[in-house]
């Protein structure tokens, strides 16, 4: 329990301006440091103060009675205790009395006390000043000046006029059946005015549905009426025009007797934040997917031209007919792999191969068999000298030219000689029922130091030039060259 105990200051720390005065009646009757006699002081005091003094007078067993009990502590507390013993007060506003009574007594000087109040439901708080006196037979009692220092009303009504949010308490208005026709306003604090844009006076006594603009929305109302039928709280966020603009309240309806006490709070700030908020993510959201979308198309696009610049590449190196490679990719790569077994230091041979009397062919069964033909012996060429490391190219008509690389001269024209073995082995397939033998003559060259491709691919042409001029299908090897002729 909330108590104060004081000694000194007692004039100043008095609410009720009759303390100052009772004081001051108390020193006039104290003689050389006596102790005050009751009886002139009661005298003095009764027939003014009365109405707010209480006299008590010590049992004898730690406790006190009560010899006077004024009118007006009867009013506020509500019956008089005269002749009761202040241990049947609550026990510990009993305990508070008593040991602030037994301390003026023994101290024998003035006390100013305040203390909570636990039983009187109006009052907050009361304060006293306790005097303590002897009577001529040399008995102690205690005169006592008590008031309500502060109502619970008061109380209630400051926090209720300094609460930020609005408090609106409505007293439901039933039919005959029952039903509730109208909620009356009965208290709206300062906040709920400002909140309904209606003067505090203007608001008390009207239908809340009238003056509380929010309560018109119909579900607002049904959760409302809810509220009060099922004696169960509820929360909800409404909104409403308010000078110009929009209000957010976020309204806490809690059932109060037949009725409901709505607390309203002001969230128009939070909610214009939240939804500013809300919006810039779904802005953000979008603008990341169409990112995505763009990145993906970008990528998707990325892929497409790779792929198609890598088929055109191929396209512009290899012959159409045979997927070859082409004269000038063919002297490309030739020229880097000749570079290359420089730099290793290693061999490096080219074949040429024409094959024989091919007009022939093309007069005898049509072009498209000579094509044939050509395409079956590319693919002839390619399974025997397909790997990393060496080119074989079309030079045009029925011309190849193969580059061997870590290769000398009787190596290549061992592999020469594989391919005339090929050709005889078995015949190119020009269509399911035709098939046809030809021969090709050869012409190999192995690289000399420092020789170039023009010279290297000249030797092996004269070489074919001869194998053709001594008969064809046969190989002819080229000569190797004169020290003068490589430089
Ligand atoms: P040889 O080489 O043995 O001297 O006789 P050849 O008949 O092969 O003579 P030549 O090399 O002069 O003639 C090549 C013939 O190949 C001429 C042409 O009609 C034919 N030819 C060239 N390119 C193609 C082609 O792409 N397809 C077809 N079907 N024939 C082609
Ligand atoms: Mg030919
Ligand atoms: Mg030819």
């Amino acid at each position: 329990m909330y108590y104060e105990v004081h000694t000194e200051n007692i004039a100043a720390r008095g609410h009720a301006p009759e303390i100052a005065r009772i004081l001051n009646r108390f020193a006039l009757h104290r003689q050389d440091g006596e102790p005050v006699g009751y009886e002139k002081l009661a005298t003095a005091l009764l027939p003014e103060f009365g109405d707010d003094l209480m006299i008590l007078e010590p049992t004898g067993d730690g406790d006190y009675r009560w010899l006077h009990f004024g009118c007006e502590i009867i009013r506020y507390s509500g019956a008089s205790r005269l002749g009761k013993r202040l241990s049947e007060m609550r026990e510990r506003v009993a305990r508070f009395s008593i040991d602030s009574f037994d301390q003026a007594l023994a101290e024998d000087r003035p006390l100013y006390t305040v203390h909570r109040s636990t039983q009187t439901v109006r009052v907050s708080l009361w304060e006293r000043l306790v005097l303590p006196t002897t009577t001529r037979d040399g008995r102690r009692f205690i005169v006592a000046f008590s008031r309500p220092l502060q109502f619970r009303e008061d109380l209630l009504n400051a926090v209720l006029e300094s609460s930020p949010s609005g408090i609106v308490a409505l007293r439901a208005i039933r039919d005959a059946a029952g039903t509730i026709e109208q909620a009356v306003v009965v208290t709206a604090n300062r906040r709920a005015s400002e909140l309904s844009g209606r003067a505090e006076a203007d608001l008390l006594d009207t239908d809340g549905r009238e003056s509380l603009s929010f309560l018109s929305d119909p579900s607002v109302w049904r959760r409302c009426l809810y509220a009060i039928d099922l004696q169960r709280p509820d929360t909800l966020e409404v909104s409403f025009m308010r000078e110009d603009a929009t209000t957010w309240l976020r309204v806490a309806i809690a059932p109060l007797g037949d009725g409901l006490l709505l607390t309203l709070t002001d969230i128009t700030d939070l909610t214009v934040a939240n939804q500013t908020l809300q919006m810039r993510a779904a802005t953000l959201a979008l603008e990341i997917g169409r990112e995505r979308a763009t990145r993906r198309a970008l990528s998707e696009e990325i892929g497409l031209r790779e792929e198609r610049e890598t088929e055109l590449r191929r396209l512009a190196e290899t012959d159409p007919l045979t997927a070859l490679l082409n004269r000038r990719s063919f002297t490309e790569k030739a020229n880097a792999a000749i570079a290359a077994s420089e730099a290793e230091g290693t061999g490096l041979a080219m074949i040429i191969v024409d094959l024989d009397h091919f007009k022939q062919v093309n007069d005898t069964y049509g072009h498209p068999a000579g094509d044939a033909v050509i395409r079956a012996f590319a693919d002839l060429l390619l399974g025997q000298f397909r790997n990393e490391r060496n080119l074989v190219g079309r030079f045009g008509g029925e011309e190849f030219g193969i580059l061997l690389r870590d290769c000398d001269l009787a190596s290549a024209a061992a592999s020469a000689r594989r391919i005339q073995d090929a050709l005889l082995a078995r015949a190119m397939p020009v269509s399911e029922t035709l098939a046809l033998k030809v021969t090709a003559s050869l012409g190999v060259a192995s690289r000399q130091a420092g020789e170039a491709l023009a010279s290297l691919t000249a030797r092996a042409d004269q070489a074919l030039y001869r194998a053709k001029n001594e008969g064809r299908n046969r190989l002819g090897l080229a000569d190797p060259l004169s020290v003068a002729e490589a430089a």
